[in-house]
């Protein structure tokens, strides 16, 4: 049976459809399946990612990051401007502007690049089958040469807390208030917990964060993760930890409805009740009709599609990227799998290095890091320099008025490699790119510490981090004395 397709895509969030465009680079013929819509009824590209994800939240961060600092931060600087206002209507219109701009994007990118996009679902049957059911059309089966399966995640949903339409949501409800609540609660201080509690509070909500662990940010180094919370907090976040969520109750009618929140802390049994609820406690694999019995493809015990290193499942020429399968969700970790799995099938040997995917929080400051925290090395049992630098010390952060937080650099202690770097300021999350590049080159700090940064630049903090790390930096008194040479 000849092909129909070098490649059938499943799934056009950033994953897929990096994928797919990189196979149609290479001369593949090239389809990709896509199901999702948008809340009017429309398919559109882009995943998670570009819908209800990474940039509809930082269109919301970005604005009312603005208005906050207009509110709060331009009369330091000896800007006047009377009162200002929100208009949150206004604010969510341009954050669907910047939305359907990027999905527009990529349908003009497939069809630039000869993808073929399906609108409608596609399932994967034995030896690359894919059955693709169009929005409005009956089922046909296609045979491809190759299947890349990029089905992304969903929000987790607890019992405890049942959404319930425009007052208990999840991170795609809460990207659609059309107006601050004035009580919000949200469960998880995680990314989503802080990056979205982070824009109701500038807009005006008391935001109350439920978050069960007894540890801020574990994931993070512990010394940044400190200092993150005691600055959120002076935001105006109350940060509740070792808060358990147990039941929610609903209460009142029509828009005068709130929702009670009762949880467990070390005191016992406590209530909240709130105007709004966000429930933000993880994502999960979407793999819902995506296999059909006889595929071949496995699933984790965790409900990951099962791969290896490469993103190979167990089935012959089928590879699985992105969200759906190990390692952290994050749109670009799910970028690169995908072109290197486009690369591979073309025999070429790329590889993604999982030891320096990038994290950030949007958070004002920005949290960033990338490779091993000062925790984990400690636990590790590893030898180690860390060099920091405050941005109070630093002269554009001082011009910018955005003295707070620091760049902390760690190096191995005999060979002086980088092995993690870790920033919470201003741009932290353009910073983070600096140690992820110096990573991948296998950098000494010592390396980065010759290397001639512009002044004056935020960035003079990361090279001052690495200076430090050999006990010297030249902005700031150092505490271990190097020696004379
Ligand atoms: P997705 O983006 O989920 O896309 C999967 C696509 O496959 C969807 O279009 C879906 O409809 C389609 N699909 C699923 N099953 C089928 C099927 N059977 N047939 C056809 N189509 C199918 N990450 C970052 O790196 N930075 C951020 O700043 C960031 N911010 C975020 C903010 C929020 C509020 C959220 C929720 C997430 C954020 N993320 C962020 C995470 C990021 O969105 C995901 O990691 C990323 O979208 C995963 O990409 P993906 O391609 O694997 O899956
Ligand atoms: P998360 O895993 O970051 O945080 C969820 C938090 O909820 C955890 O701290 C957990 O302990 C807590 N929790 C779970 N159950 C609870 C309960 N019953 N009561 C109180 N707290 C509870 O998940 P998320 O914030 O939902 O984000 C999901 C994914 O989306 C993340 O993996 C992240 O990688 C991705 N994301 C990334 C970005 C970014 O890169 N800037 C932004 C948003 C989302």
């Amino acid at each position: 049976m000849s092909n129909d397709y070098d490649v059938i895509v499943i799934g056009a969030g950033p994953a897929g459809y990096h994928a797919a465009i990189r196979c149609a680079q290479l001369g593949f013929k090239t389809a990709c399946i896509n199901k999702m819509r948008d809340k009017d009824n429309k398919p559109v590209l882009g995943g998670t990612c570009l819908n209800w994800g990474c940039i509809p939240s930082k269109a919301l961060l970005d604005a009312s990051h603005k208005f906050h600092e207009a509110q709060h931060d331009f009369a330091d600087m000896g800007i006047n401007t009377g009162k200002v206002s929100a208009d949150v209507p206004k604010m969510i219109a341009r954050k669907q502007e910047v939305v359907d701009g990027l999905t527009g994007g990529v349908a003009a990118l497939f069809q630039g690049n000869g993808v073929t996009s399906l609108e409608g679902s596609g399932r994967l049957h034995a030896n690359c089958q894919v059955a693709f059911t169009p929005h409005d059309g009956p089922e046909q089966m296609l045979q491809a040469a190759h299947v890349i399966l990029a089905p992304g995640s969903v929000p987790v949903d607890i019992p405890p807390a049942p959404l319930e339409d425009g007052l208990i949501v999840d991170s795609t409800g809460a990207l659609e208030f059309t107006a601050a609540p004035g009580r919000l609660g949200v469960i998880g201080a995680g990314v989503i917990g802080l990056e979205l509690g982070s824009v109701w509070n500038r807009l005006g909500s008391d935001v109350t964060v439920l978050e069960a662990l007894d540890e801020f940010l574990p994931m993070a180094d512990s010394r940044i993760s400190r200092d993150a919370q005691r600055m959120l907090k002076g935001q105006g976040l109350d940060i509740r930890l070792g808060a358990r969520v147990t039941a929610t109750e609903v209460k009142g009618r029509g828009n005068k409805k709130t929702v009670t929140v009762t949880y467990q802390d070390k005191d016992g049994e406590q209530q909240s009740e709130f105007d709004k609820l966000i429930v933000a406690v993880g994502r999960r694999p979407y793999t819902e009709g995506l296999l059909a019995p006889d595929s071949g493809v496995n699933l984790d015990e965790r409900g990951f599609l099962y791969v290896n290193d490469l993103c190979a499942t167990d089935a012959p020429n089928v590879y699985a990227v992105g969200d759906v399968v190990r390692g952290p969700m994050l749109a670009h970790k799910g970028m690169e799998e995908g072109v290197m799995v486009a690369e591979r099938i073309a025999g070429h040997k790329p590889l993604v290095n999982y030891d320096t995917v990038p994290s950030v929080i949007y958070t004002h400051p920005e949290i960033a890091w990338v490779g091993k925290t000062e925790q984990q090395l400690k636990a590790d049992g590893e030898n180690y320099n860390v060099g920091s630098f405050p941005f109070a010390a630093n002269g554009r952060a001082l011009a910018a008025n955005e003295t707070e937080g620091m760049v902390k650099l760690i190096a191995d202690a005999d060979s002086d490699r980088i092995l993690g770097v870790h920033v919470l300021g201003p741009q932290a999350s353009e910073m983070i790119a600096q140690a992820v590049i110096s990573m991948e080159f296998s950098a000494s700090a010592e390396d980065l510490g010759l290397i001639m940064f512009a002044h004056p630049t935020l960035s003079e903090g990361v090279h001052e981090a690495a200076l430090g790390a050999a006990g010297h930096a030249i902005h700031m008194v150092n505490r271990k004395k190097p020696g004379k040479k």
